[in-house]
């Protein structure tokens, strides 16, 4: 088999866990596969790179910026290939552009437009572990670019993806993707398979174990993303595409994302056009905006509601006043008081199985939880609540589907 590992910041933390991150890659080819191994910067590495680089620039957005931060990742690649020889094995390192990872021009947040196998297929025919350096590219002037925080993922599955492989597996310090945060549900179980639209919903809704463009990536190439530990042996999640018994599962997951600010705007004009005179100027200013929900009509008025992170809330408001105040008449519109988080349910059993929703705000309202907004697609169901209550909400939904039994085990709906 052909197969790509992937060691997290933690997995390569010090000497001695490169040295055993050095051998289980060793173990690997010796079992006569080929290997492929692409590093993380050794924890704390990439944020220490960072707050150098913020004493001249605290926007990340820059060319500079990359060619300091892609440096971590230079440094494992090179004591990875270091520890393999050691060993006894043989190993070569490769940055980047070394393997023509190119990208666009974004720099901080780039995106994988290509990669040349070839250099990895050689070393392999030279009987050699290749070693990559994670998380950078180049861009077509040939200015070294990063692909965004927990980048070093996307890197794996991509090149995964590039070779052919016939997985990705992703080392980490967690057994895999659980049903829950076990630092807020201890006894959150370990998803054994998840699919790809699953996870991508996990990932952008709050679950940090993947990063979102690697699950995409394995979604549109096919790659199956093993997602393990790299002390201990266990089977961890494997991230794949849906197959048919997947959908007996009717929750898989819960995530949470926090720090979100609410926004409403009252008596807007129901016509044509408001819905972009409102949101335009926040798009423009690069602001993500998230739910939105607009209330029925009443005497020709509505009123919008939408979320945004935390961060941006004092911005959008600014931006929002003048255009508020020309539409509404009144420029009356007000802001969330208190910080809320949007709690999600995950599940591609939704799909084939009704009262998910009911069940979720039954529980919901036992617990005495206020839910703001409610979104809902084909395989989640979405709310907004007060964020101080969003831990007793995860713990009261995981036990209400019964997420800590065995899938088989779960009462249905
Ligand atoms: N070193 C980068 C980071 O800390 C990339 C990665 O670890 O995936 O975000
Ligand atoms: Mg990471």
């Amino acid at each position: 088999m052909l197969i790509v590992q992937k060691f997290g910041g933690t997995s390569v933390g010090d000497i001695e866990r490169i040295r055993h991150v050095a051998k289980r890659c060793l173990a690997t080819k010796n079992a006569g596969h080929d290997v492929a191994v692409v590093v993380s910067a050794m924890s704390g590495e990439t944020n220490r790179l960072l707050e150098m680089s913020r004493e001249f620039r605290e926007d990340q957005n820059d060319r500079e910026v990359d060619v300091i931060v892609s440096t971590g990742e230079q440094v494992t690649a090179g004591l990875l290939a270091l520890a393999i020889r050691d060993l006894g094995g043989d190993a070569k390192s490769f940055l980047g552009h070394q393997v023509k990872i190119l990208t666009d021009s974004s720099h901080a947040r780039a995106r994988i437009q290509s990669i040349d196998a070839e250099p990895l297929k050689a070393c392999f025919k030279e009987g050699k572990i290749a070693v990559i350096a994670g998380f950078q590219g180049q861009d077509a002037s040939g200015s070294i670019t990063t692909l965004g925080r927990g980048g070093s993922d996307t890197t794996g599955v991509a090149i995964a993806a590039a070779l052919g492989a016939d997985h990705c597996e992703i080392y980490t310090d967690v057994e895999g993707i659980y049903t829950a945060d076990p630092r807020i549900v201890p006894d959150a179980s370990k998803i054994a398979r998840i699919c790809y639209e699953e996870m991508l919903d996990l990932a952008s809704l709050g679950a940090k174990v993947l990063q979102l463009r690697a699950v995409e990536f394995g979604m549109n190439y096919n790659v199956p993303i093993h997602v393990r530990s790299t002390f201990s042996e266990a089977e961890g999640t494997w991230v794949m595409p849906a197959e048919d018994d997947m959908e007996e599962v009717v929750v898989s997951g819960i995530a949470a994302v926090r720090d979100e600010a609410k926004i409403t705007i009252r008596d807007v004009p129901d016509s044509p056009g408001a819905a972009y005179r409102l949101f335009e100027p926040l798009s423009e200013a690069g602001i993500c905006v998230d739910m939105i929900i607009q209330s029925q009509s009443r005497d020709g008025r509505t009123d919008m509601s939408f979320t945004v992170a935390s961060g941006d809330h004092n911005r959008s408001i600014e931006l929002l006043s003048t255009v508020c105040a020309d539409l509404t008449g009144a420029g009356e519109f007000l802001a969330s008081e208190a910080p809320v988080a949007k709690l999600s349910v995950v599940g591609v059993g939704m799909r084939s199985h009704s009262g998910v929703a009911g069940k979720m705000f039954r529980v919901l309202s036992e617990a005495e939880i206020n839910i703001e907004m409610i979104s809902t697609s084909e395989i989640k169901i979405s709310v907004i609540i007060a964020e101080g209550r969003v831990d007793d909400a995860i713990v009261a939904l995981h036990k209400a589907f019964d997420l800590h039994l065995p899938a088989p085990e779960r009462s249905s709906i």
